[in-house]
């Protein structure tokens, strides 16, 4: 890897891990989620980074991929709390995340997934399969008598690329593919008191532009423009209302989703409503391997 890019990795990694402290610290019984997750992304903008997708919050036995809209009212209370923060530097990014348990019910269940993180990142060097790393996972967090989501898995980084190759399990899944040097890899464990199968709920609040024509009418053209600046990085529904207001943000949504624009990105939930914990770092893969969103 280029010294410069290695340099953005770092930063990004750097950043994302601040802004992932500073909002687990706001994870607090009466908090509004969507107030931590605008001051998290106004962390990452303080501190000179990108947001990689909008930051997320998803509760209990919701995995992933549940992010405030403008009149999400939903006040943080005795909750199993994930938040999940993407940053990016010139498109370098570095993906991140953690679980608060604020039921005081769940510990061993947020230990499960971080301790399964970290059994996992201690062996990923190049040459290791992508099976050991679900291995481990999958070994340690039935230790604690608890399922790995097996449909949610880590992913490679790519540049303004967030899941791109290789799909990194959290099970033994018989993949045979091995890591390489200078691979940027997240891996991110989950463990659920459920059935370890999340399926989607609706709506999405989460999309990626996909697609850039088809549409003609101006309002929807415009937030078309303002969509392309995150050149292909998923957005939040909430980012358009704040700039374009509900109605014209319902509107152009609609008519993007018609003409196949948009690929979204819907809660999931764990299938038989278990509870979910979640955790997550980035790395580049060596013989010494960088974990660079490591505070
Ligand atoms: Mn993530
Ligand atoms: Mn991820």
């Amino acid at each position: 890897m280029e010294p410069e890019t290695l340099q953005k990795y770092i930063q990004a990694g750097k950043i994302a891990a601040e802004a992932l402290e500073y909002g687990k610290s706001l994870i607090k019984p009466g908090a509004k989620v969507k107030d931590v997750l605008e001051k998290v992304e106004a962390k990452i903008a303080e501190l000179g980074g990108k947001p990689a997708f909008p930051a997320q919050i998803s509760l209990n036995e919701f995995a992933a991929h549940s992010c405030s809209d403008l009149n999400d009212v939903t006040v943080l209370d005795n909750q199993i709390v994930k938040l999940d923060v993407g940053v990016h530097i010139d498109g370098c990014i570095a993906d991140t995340a953690l679980t608060v348990d604020l039921s005081g019910k769940y510990e061993e269940l947020v230990k499960a997934s971080r301790e399964a993180l970290d059994n996992a990142l201690k062996i990923v060097k190049p040459g290791v399969t992508l099976a050991e790393i679900g291995k481990v996972i999958h070994e340690t967090i039935t230790s604690y008598g608890f399922s790995p989501v097996k449909n949610l898995s880590g992913h490679g980084l790519g540049e303004y690329e967030i899941h791109t190759k290789p799909s990194v399990p959290n099970f033994d899944n018989g993949n045979k593919n091995v890591l390489t040097e200078g691979q940027v890899i997240a891996i991110e464990p989950f463990a659920s008191t459920g059935s370890g199968m999340v399926q989607e709920s609706s709506p999405a609040t989460v999309f990626t532009l996909i697609k850039d024509s088809g549409v003609r009418d101006p309002i929807t053209r415009t937030v078309l423009l303002e969509l392309k600046k995150q050149k292909g990085l998923p957005f939040a529904k909430r980012w358009l209302e704040q700039k374009f207001g509900v109605n014209k943000t319902n509107f152009a949504l609609k008519h993007l989703i018609t003409a196949e624009c948009l690929h979204p990105h819907p809660p999931l939930f764990d299938s038989a409503r278990g509870m979910v914990s979640q955790a997550e770092h980035s790395v580049i893969v060596g013989e010494k391997s960088i974990v660079f969103t490591r505070s």
